[in-house]
Formats: structure tokens, sequence, C-alpha cells
């Protein structure tokens, strides 16, 4: 006869409310409001209701390799990145063709923010090509940023 009735009644949402105040754990909820502890968790999300240290000690306790796969992430981007760069023949030398040059006001997630020439100069413009993924700079001038040879010899250990 409840199978009508939407799982989240006034009367749950509020019994919700106060169990989550009181600091019981999502399952307890669940339990004591009698719906799944998923649609606890939903409903809280969607509630705006969070608790980061119990949700953090509960997925770490899930998910003990979590923090070490976070950890691991960074440094593979770097790699993939790295990689990608140094497969593509056509970026090995040459000057980086900037084809669509613009203003800093024309600036975007879209565009690469390299400098042509010399800040205040008068054609002083960035290179506006379409940059990688995640990275301030296309392509061609994301290889000159990680050059070794572009970077001072003191900061190369
Ligand atoms: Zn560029």
């Amino acid at each position: 006869m409840f199978a009508n009735l939407p799982t989240w009644t006034d009367e749950r949402i509020e019994l919700l409310k106060t169990h989550f105040q009181a600091g019981l754990s999502c399952r307890q909820i669940a339990v004591d409001i009698g719906v799944s502890r998923n649609a606890v968790i939903g409903k809280l999300s969607r509630l705006g209701l969070t608790r980061g240290r119990t949700i953090s000690a509960e997925s770490r306790a899930k998910k003990p390799a979590k923090e070490r796969g976070t950890a691991r992430s960074v440094p593979r981007l770097q790699y993939q990145l790295l990689k990608a760069l140094y497969e593509d023949p056509l970026s090995l030398d040459g000057p980086v063709v900037s084809e669509r040059r613009c203003s800093l006001f024309e600036l975007s997630k879209e565009r690469c923010r390299w400098p042509i020439s010399t800040p205040g100069a008068e054609d002083f413009c960035f290179c506006g090509n379409l940059p990688l993924d995640g990275q301030p700079y296309c392509l061609g001038h994301t290889r000159l940023a990680y050059r070794p040879s572009a970077r001072p010899r003191a900061a190369r250990v």
C-alpha cells in the first residue's frame, strides 16, 4: 500500500534533517526512516547537507587506495602531456604559428595565452591558438614552456 507514496514525504525529510543534525550516520538514518542508504545520501546532497568529515571517513574506509590514486594521477597527466608533446613531429622544431592572435581582453579558456613580442609594445598580443587540455598554452607553446634549454640551469638539479 506504500508503493505509490513518494520516498520523501515532508515527515521523512524532517526526520532526515533532525537525524543528520544529531550526527547519525547515513546508514542509521536510512534504517530509522525506512529508506535505502543511497536514498539518504542522495537526498542529503540534494538538500545541500554534507558532513565533510563523515563522508571522507566513509569513503576512506571503502577505498583505502583513494589517496594514493589521487597522488598518482597528477604525474601521470604530466607524463601523458610530455609524451604527446614529444611524439608530435610537427611541433618538434621551428617557430610556433599563431593564427588566431588576440589581445589580453580576448583571452579565454580556448585561447593560448603565450605572449607574442614584448609586453607594452604596440603589436603586443597573445598566441590565441587552441590550448592543450588543461593547459594555458597551445601544443607548440607548451613545448616551449617545458623545453629544458629554456629553463635556467640553476633550476635543473
Ligand atoms: Zn600558443
